[in-house]
Order: C-alpha cells, then structure tokens, then sequence
C-alpha cells in the first residue's frame, strides 16, 4: 500500500512551495470524522475541486459545472491528484504561473460517510470499484452522492473521468443550483473578490 507520503508525490511535483501558499502536507492532523472539501477555484478556467478523504489523504476531482442537485443531471468529474487534508484549510489566491494559478474558495466543507454505515472500508471499496457512494455532511451540500467511473479508455485524461450524480432524497433539489447561490466562502464569508484583494500575508 502506498504511504500517505507517497500518495503526495504528485501533488509536490507540481507545486513550487516557496511561491504558493498552499499546503506541502504532511502534518499528523488527523479528526475521527472523515473530511469533506469543494473549492471553488478560479484557474485558467473556473471549476470546483470536491474533495473526499480517504486513508490520509484528500481523494480530488475537479467539477467543471460544479456539484447539480438534480438527480437526473450527471456532472463530469477528472480525477486529480490526492492533496493533503490541510488543503481542506486553504483560501487565496495561488500566484499567475504557477500550477493551477488563481483565487481558491472554500464553497463548502463538512464532513462525509457512507450510506449504509460509517466504515472507511466501505468507502474504500466503493472507491476502488468506481461506483463510490458517499453520504455529504457539509454546511451547504447534503445527502446521498454517487462518483461513478467511467469506461473511457486511451488517454489519461479519459481513464480520469468520472461523473458525479446527485441520489433521489430529501437533500436532493432540481431547482436550486448551488453553483448560483452559494458565492461566498463557506469557511470565511468572503466573496472570489474579496478574497484575490486580500493581502497575501493575511492568514486564510
Ligand atoms: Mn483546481
């Protein structure tokens, strides 16, 4: 099994540490509830990188549309490489240049489980086939939630998509659209705005 120091390997290649803000990950930090994190990230194109931990690290997917509460409408999902659960924490904006440059948003977090019980096991099992079912205890997002694999096959890129689907519950809401409604940070209140004019050495 690849370590948790393993797993970040990509995650550093790619990020300059003494020019980004983020997280180089690592730390011991460990809550007995498993974390949940959707960012909105305003890159080279906007999308939104929901993030599910699982065995020490943030399992990521970046959302081009954004979460949909409709059932009936499935939303593309690539997935990224793991980031260390600090990255749950981080809001700012990542220097013009460097990997993923621009302003990050905390548009949601709390924490998340399985539907039918709350073994990382069952997760993990789900994960592993491609049809991860996972129940969202965020602040915002709520209810049942399935990562479905897709078959795609040749590039990388195709092998990494997955798409996010939205169960038939009480949570779920055809006519909300949470990528409308949900502008602010839901970690600081702040706006994209408010957050890119911040002053960098301002904590986040
Ligand atoms: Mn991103």
């Amino acid at each position: 099994m690849t370590t948790r120091a393993g797993k970040l390997t990509e995650y550093r290649r790619k990020r300059d540490f003494a020019r980004t803000r983020e997280p180089k990950g690592g730390g011991r930090k460990r809550s007995p509830r498993l974390a949940y994190v959707i960012q909105k990230h305003a890159a080279s194109r906007t999308h939104f990188d929901l993030r599910l931990e699982l065995d020490g690290v943030m399992k990521s997917w970046a959302v081009p549309k954004g979460p949909s509460l409709d059932p009936s409408v499935k939303r593309l999902a690539i997935h990224v490489e793991d980031h260390p659960i600090e990255y749950n924490r981080f809001e700012g904006t990542i220097p013009k240049g460097e990997y993923g440059g621009g302003t990050v948003m905390v548009s949601d977090r709390g924490t998340y489980g399985a539907d039918s019980d709350d073994t990382e096991a069952t997760l993990r099992e789900g994960y592993r086939r491609g049809d991860f079912k996972f129940v969202l205890k965020g602040k915002r997002l709520k209810g049942s939630w399935v990562l479905v694999r897709t078959r795609g096959r040749g590039s990388r890129d195709r092998r990494n998509q997955w798409l996010l689907i939205k169960h038939r519950d009480t949570a779920a809401h055809p006519d909300t659209d949470p990528v409308a409604e949900y502008l602010t940070s839901a970690a600081s209140g702040r706006t994209m705005e408010e957050i890119a004019d911040a002053n960098p050495e301002e904590g986040s």
